[in-house]
Order: structure tokens, then sequence, then C-alpha cells
């Protein structure tokens, strides 16, 4: 195995690695390199080239986001702020070495690109994110998509444009599938991309595809084993998700546990089956499977990395985790309770973490991480969006939607945005989109 020092050199400077550049990684990467890179060396590793806010894959797949207005190459990005990006999958970790084991990374044509090769660290974060858990259910990897990187939104989104014109062309009636989608799982993912998709589809329809009849062919079900829509959310919210969803004519199917997933459709638990072409596994979280013995590292049953409050993990001092693949105690709730898998909490952890390793490098010990929770929001496309916002002091929960939710929704992504390319690039790349979207059709047809 090639061993790679960070920086390519012998290296003198305090080495900070960070694995995974998503929402929590690549802020700190950026940020990092913008205030210490001329003193530290920062290198951020990821398995991909570029960077999209995970939140947007589903209005990828529903064709309603311009990816190139989106994306951030990991390259161009770490030249910017002064840090070495490297491309390949972690797979393992030598802690005595101080050492991240990185697979060797491969082109299209199966060429590789990059040998296996190790990473030398004196801090390392790793912030590798989570993916959709399915529990072991059968059929699942056969016959579902999923919805965990840009490539399975885009490959999503290909089959969506081609069943509907694989149904405008045919002569003969529709099978019963036809023209269905089941999304398995209604959690904030499922629900977005059940509302995203019950415009998109219309307008992939609309643009000539007129053998098709909306109303009477295109079939959006989201179903969930709980009781209600948005299950980790406050009742109140569910209730309107809900409303709004079979408003629109999504078909709604609560208490129904997915027994297997079949080449045209979902088998339920109770026997039902329920037919669609195109079926998306969007329920369950956990952490990726190479963290579950992480050279002894501590892990919970869902594979996160167990940290303290100061983000370091329980049996290392010098490696942290941040983000979904972390089991960070929430401070302040009852014993036991950790901090839940959202782009906010990993954004207050890449800012936490910024000053943790600056303290670290003035040998001050590092300090509590404390979670502040602004509620939650559900974004139902163009046509509403719900949520409630945590009363900074008061705690309490404050019910919002429409307009104000909409511009609270967009807000956690334009901070995303601050984050990675400060004020000025985020107005005027913000100005130019909302020009662009006036004058461009709003579904992409690719
Ligand atoms: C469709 C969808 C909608 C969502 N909507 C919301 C929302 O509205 N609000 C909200 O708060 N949260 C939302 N979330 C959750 C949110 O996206 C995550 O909580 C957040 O992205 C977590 O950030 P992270 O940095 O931990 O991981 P990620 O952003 O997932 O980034 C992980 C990075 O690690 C890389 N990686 C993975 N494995 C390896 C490896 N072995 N080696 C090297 N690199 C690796 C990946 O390529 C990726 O770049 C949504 C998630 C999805 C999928």
């Amino acid at each position: 195995m090639n061993s790679a020092s960070s920086c390519g050199m012998p290296c003198t400077r305090h080495r900070v690695v960070i694995v995974g550049g998503g929402a929590g990684g690549l802020e700190l990467a950026t940020r990092l390199g913008d205030k210490l890179g001329r003193r530290v060396d920062v290198t951020l590793i990821d398995r991909e080239r570029v960077h999209v806010w995970k939140p947007k894959l589903h209005e990828i797949a529903a064709g309603s986001m311009d990816m190139s207005a989106h994306e951030v190459a990991y390259l161009a990005q770490a030249h910017r702020h002064r840090f070495r990006y490297r491309i390949g999958a972690m797979t393992g970790l030598d802690r005595m070495r101080r050492e991240v084991q990185v697979a060797a990374s491969h082109d299209e044509a199966g060429r590789e690109v990059t040998p296996r090769r190790v990473f030398g660290y004196d801090t390392l974060v790793i912030a590798v994110g989570s993916q959709s858990n399915d529990f072991g259910t059968p059929g699942v990897s056969a016959h579902a998509m999923r919805l965990e990187s840009q490539a399975d939104a885009r490959r999503f989104h290909a089959c969506m444009v081609n069943a509907c014109i694989r149904a405008h062309a045919q002569t003969g009636p529709l099978r019963p599938a036809q023209l269905k989608v089941a999304i398995i799982g209604a959690g904030a993912t499922g629900v977005e991309l059940a509302a995203e998709l019950h415009r998109t589809t219309r307008e992939v329809v609309a643009h000539g595809l007129d053998r098709v009849d909306p109303d009477k062919d295109l079939e959006v079900s989201v179903i969930e084993a709980g009781a209600r829509v948005l299950p980790a959310l406050p009742p109140r919210l569910s209730r309107a998700a809900e409303d709004l969803l079979v408003k629109l004519g999504v078909r709604v199917h609560t208490g129904a546990r997915v027994a297997e997933v079949l080449h045209e459709g979902v088998r339920l638990a109770d026997g039902r089956v329920l037919p669609a072409e195109l079926v998306v596994w969007a329920a369950g979280v956990k952490a990726p499977d190479f963290l579950k013995e992480l050279d002894g590292l501590e892990s919970n049953r869902i594979n996160q990395l167990v940290v303290r409050p100061t983000l370091q993990t329980t049996r290392d001092d010098d490696v942290f985790a941040i983000g979904d693949c972390a089991a960070a105690p929430w401070l302040g709730k009852p014993e036991g309770t950790v901090v839940p898998p959202r782009a906010q909490a990993a954004h207050q952890q890449a800012s936490h973490l910024v000053k943790t390793i600056e303290r670290r490098l003035r040998a001050q010990a590092p300090q509590p991480w404390r979670y502040r929770d602004f509620g939650s929001l559900v974004s139902l496309g163009e046509y509403s969006t719900v949520g409630n916002l945590m009363g900074a002091l008061s705690g309490r929960n404050l019910w919002v939607e429409g307009l104000f939710a909409r511009w609270m929704y967009l807000s956690l992504y334009k901070l995303h945005e601050l984050a990675l390319h400060g004020f000025w690039k985020t107005a005027v790349g913000t100005a130019s989109r909302v020009l662009a979207r006036s004058t461009e059709p709003r579904v992409k047809l690719h």
C-alpha cells in the first residue's frame, strides 16, 4: 500500500485529516483552510469528486434542480481555501500509527486512478454521513432505488423520464404498475420527494407526452410503517403534511410495514401488494458499515461512532466524529439522548470543531458542544413548507407555515453556502439563479 503523507513531503506542521466532505466535513475543511491553512496541513478525503448538499437530492431526483448551479468541485474548493483534497473511500484506521486507510479509486471504465493509500494525521475528523437502513428487507437491493448520492438521484430521474416516454410511445394499455412510484419511508426525504415528484412528473408529461393523462395514469404513493407521516416530528406537523399530500393526490399508506420489494411493486406485511414501476427506499438511517469495527473505536447499533460532548470519540482523544455518523450526546436532554442526524447539527458541529482545533494548537483542552435545536422544516415543493421552530430563549415550539417557513427552509442551505463561499459569491450566485429560473424550463429532461 502506498503511504501518502497528506502534505506530499515529510510534515512538520500539525496534520488535520477530515474524512467526508458533506454538510459537516466540507464546511470544516473550508473554514479551517481559510483560518489556519498557512499554519496547519488540512486534508479532506472524499470518495466523490463533487459535493452536493444532501437535502437537495430529492430535487435532483425530481428534476427540479439545476445541478451545475449547486455542485462544488472538491479540487477547486480546496485550491481556493488552502486545504488539500484527496479522492478515495476510507476503509480502515490504524490508531497506533495514526493512519487512515483509503481504498484505490477508479474511473468509469474501471481503470485505477489512485492506488490504495494511507494518510497520516495528528487530528482526525470522521464525517462520512449516513445511509438508509433496509433492515435486511428482501428485494430492496435488487428492486429498490435509494437516494443517497448524486448518482442515485440522477439514476432515479432518468428512470422516471424514461418511464413517461415509454408509456407515451406504447400502443397497448398501461400495465397495473406502470407510471406508479412507491416511496418507502415517510420521513422528511420521502415526504419531500413525493411532493416534488407530483409536480415534476406532470411537467415532464406536459412536454408533449400527451398520451399520458397525469390525473389518471400517474400515481405517487408513500408507505410508512409508523402511525403517521414524519413520525420523528410533532403530530401537528405530520397532520399538515399528510393533508397536503392527500390533497395533491399522493396516496399515503401509514401503519404499513413493507415485507418485500418485488420486481414491480411492494408486498406489505398484511399480504397486500401495491404495484409500482419505480420503488424508492427512503426509510431508516445507519452509518456506514466500516465504522462498526474501526480499530476498537466505540460504535452503537446503527454503526455511529460514539462521541463525548467534546465530539472526541470515547476511546481516542485525537479522533473526532461529526454529523450523521456520530452519536453525540444532546446536552440538556435526558441521559442517553443523542443529537438527531440533521444538516443543522453537522453545520453547528463543524463550527465548533474550528474552535476546538485552534485550541488544540494552543494545547488547550477542547470544550463541550451544545446542540441548538432550531426546529424542523419540511418542504412540500412549490405547494408549501411546514415546520416548527424552537424558541431559542423560551424553548417553546413555534408553528410555522407558508412563505415564512419557506424562507427559513431556504436559509438553512444559505448558511451552508455562506460557510463554503462567503457572502459575495453566495449573493451573486443566488441572484443569477433567480434570474435564470425565470427564463429556463423548471424541470430538467435528461
Ligand atoms: C434526500 C435528503 C433530504 C434531507 N433533508 C434534510 C433537511 O431538510 N434538513 C436537514 O436538517 N437534514 C436533511 N437531511 C439530512 C442531512 O442531509 C444530513 O443530516 C447531513 O447531510 C449530514 O451531514 P454529514 O456531513 O454528516 O454527511 P453528508 O452530508 O452525508 O456527507 C458525507 C460525505 O462523506 C462521504 N463519504 C461517505 N463514505 C465515505 C468513505 N468511506 N470515505 C470517504 N468519503 C466518504 C460522502 O461522499 C459525503 O460527501 C436530508 C437527507 C437526505 C438524504
